[in-house]
C-alpha cells in the first residue's frame, strides 16, 4: 500500500476558509438573516464540515445522515441507502446545504438532494470537499467544491479506504 500526497494541510486550510466566506456571502444574499440548515453526510464529511461550518458567518442548524454504498471496496455499488434522515420539520421550508466529502459518480448526492427536496426544502445546494467530475454518471450540480481531482482513489481529511486513513490531515492517493 503506497500513499502519494496530493493536497497539503496548508492548502486545505486556505481553501476551506475561502469556501466558508463564499458560502456565507451567498447564503446571506439569498436568505438574509435566516439560518442555513446544514446536512452533513457522515462519516466522510465530518472533518471537512466541522472546519467549514465553524468559519461560516451565518446562523446554522446542523443535521447529519449516513449513507452506505461503498462497503470495503473502491467502487460504488451505485445504490446508496440513506440512513437516519432528519424529521421533515428540520428540512421543510429551509435552505439546505448538503455537505459531503467527495462527488464521485454523483449517485449518493443526487439521491440525498432528491430526498431533501421531496420533504419540501426551499433550496438544496451541494457542497463537497473534492470533486471527481470525470466519474459522474448521475446528473448532479455541485454548487461548491474545494478541489477538483482526477480519477484517483484518495484518502485523508475524512476520506477512507475500508475505514482506514480517515484521520490523515492531508489528502493522498492510495495505490494498493
Ligand atoms: P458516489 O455516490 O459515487 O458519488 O460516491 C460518493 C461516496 O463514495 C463518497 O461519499 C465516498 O464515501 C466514496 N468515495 C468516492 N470516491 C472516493 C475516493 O477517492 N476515496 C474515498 N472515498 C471515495
Ligand atoms: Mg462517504
Amino acid at each position: 500500500m503506497a500513499l502519494t500526497p496530493l493536497i497539503s494541510e496548508k492548502q486545505i486550510r486556505a481553501r476551506v476558509s475561502e469556501m466558508a466566506a463564499e458560502i456565507s456571502r451567498a447564503a446571506e444574499k439569498k436568505s438574509p438573516g435566516a439560518p442555513l440548515t446544514i446536512l452533513v453526510v457522515a462519516n466522510g464529511a465530518l472533518f471537512f464540515a466541522a472546519d467549514l461550518i465553524r468559519q461560516m458567518t451565518v446562523p446554522v442548524r446542523i443535521e447529519t445522515i449516513r449513507v452506505s454504498s461503498y462497503g470495503a471496496g473502491t467502487q460504488s455499488s451505485g445504490a446508496p441507502e440513506i440512513v437516519g434522515f432528519p424529521p421533515s420539520e428540520k428540512i421543510r421550508g429551509n435552505a439546505v446545504l448538503i455537505i459531503d466529502d467527495i462527488a464521485d459518480t454523483g449517485n449518493t448526492l443526487a439521491a440525498i438532494r432528491e430526498r431533501v427536496l421531496s420533504v419540501g426544502a426551499k433550496r438544496a445546494e451541494i457542497c463537497v470537499f473534492l470533486d471527481k467530475p470525470s466519474r459522474r454518471t448521475a446528473p448532479l450540480d455541485v454548487d461548491y467544491f474545494g478541489f477538483p481531482i482526477e480519477d484517483k482513489f484518495v484518502v485523508g481529511y475524512g476520506l477512507d479506504f475500508a475505514g482506514d486513513f480517515r484521520t490523515l490531515p492531508f489528502v493522498a492517493e492510495i495505490n494498493a
